[in-house]
């Protein structure tokens, strides 16, 4: 018994898969249909732990390394499973050309916050859980020809909520890509600003702008990618400022939750509403490129985007010849 408890933990989802399919071949013979669950339960036995995973869109059986070959998306449907910050930065840069920054830099429970949990308990507890720091890993890395730096945030350290950590290392890292002439990449995937921080968390939103701000005055570019979820603080700061903004297929991107916006303005909400694709439909997003094509099309963008940054450039320079 203890090994079907331990069994379903790990496979959540297989007793239902199977459940679905059987009542229509056996319902005739109701009487029979818990000894063909049984003998299904006996057979599941038999699969191994933790080597398939239920696509939660199309409800197809993955085999787990399928699953982690195609980047964590449903080779059936495409559905986009969560990655972590570590994988997805290996699916975008080039081999061994990423330098790290600031890997040390870890909160501080400034406001003493406690509530069911206390919230150095929590960032302790999270730290072990995922290996992190906190919810951003910044660098510098190649992808081809270009010097990038980039930040990419990762959901499972307190669902991706920006402190003032979070806040600090995006900080440091444009200013490095503005002093160093360099474009600046960010992957987002948040919950928003995290309240254990406060005020401390809310003010990151206007630092990381600021620093963006002094980024694109010097003529680089900056492409944010939108992830599933990509919300509130996060959102409403550096997510939603990129010269060019990119969205995985089918993530949701918003301020406020749908439920939040449904209960406030009780009104009905349209099909679709906050996902990638209802936003790009409505011109807030640039494009929408599925996870295994996000690399070659941001190696694309910058392309095209470097060299149209020296395009005003040169025109700058001879105008002022002229003058
Ligand atoms: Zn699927």
């Amino acid at each position: 018994m203890s090994d079907l408890n331990e069994f379903s933990k790990t496979a959540p989802k297989l007793e239902t898969v199977d459940a679905e399919s059987i009542p229509s071949v056996v319902e005739p013979r109701s009487g029979s249909s818990k000894l063909k669950f049984g003998e299904n339960t006996s057979r599941k036995k038999n699969i191994p732990k933790g080597l398939w995973t239920k696509c939660r869109k199309c409800a197809e059986l993955i085999f787990d390394k399928d699953l982690d070959d195609n980047l964590k998306t449903c080779p059936t449907c495409g559905f986009h499973f969560p990655i972590s910050a570590r994988l997805r930065l290996a699916s975008l840069i080039d081999e061994k050309s990423f330098k790290e920054l600031d890997a040390g830099m870890t909160s501080v429970d400034i406001l003493e916050f406690t509530g069911v949990d206390s919230y150095s308990s929590k960032l302790e507890k999270y730290k072990d859980k995922t290996g992190e720091a906190d919810a951003v890993i910044t660098g510098v890395c190649k992808m081809q020809h270009h010097k990038v730096a980039i930040g990419i945030m990762d959901f499972s350290f307190l669902g991706g909520s920006m402190g003032s950590v979070v806040g600090e290392k995006l900080t440091r890292m444009i200013e490095l890509g503005t002093k160093n002439k360099i474009p600046v990449v960010i992957i987002s995937t948040s919950g928003g600003a995290r309240m254990y921080e406060g005020m401390f968390s809310l003010m990151q939103m206007a630092k990381t702008c600021g620093a963006l701000a002094y980024h694109s005055e010097a003529n680089l570019p900056y492409i944010s990618v939108l992830t599933h979820p990509t919300t509130a603080g996060v959102m409403a700061s550096y997510a939603s400022v990129g010269d060019l903004i990119l969205a995985e297929p089918g993530a949701m991107i918003g301020f406020a939750g749908p439920r939040v916006i449904k209960d406030t303005t009780q009104a009905e909400l349209p099909p679709g509403f906050q996902t990638a694709e209802f936003l790009m439909d409505r011109g807030m997003i640039d494009a929408i490129v599925p996870r295994n094509k996000m690399r070659h099309s941001i190696i694309n963008y910058l392309d095209y985007m470097s060299a149209n940054v020296s395009k005003p450039k040169a025109k700058r320079a001879v105008k002022k010849k002229t003058s």
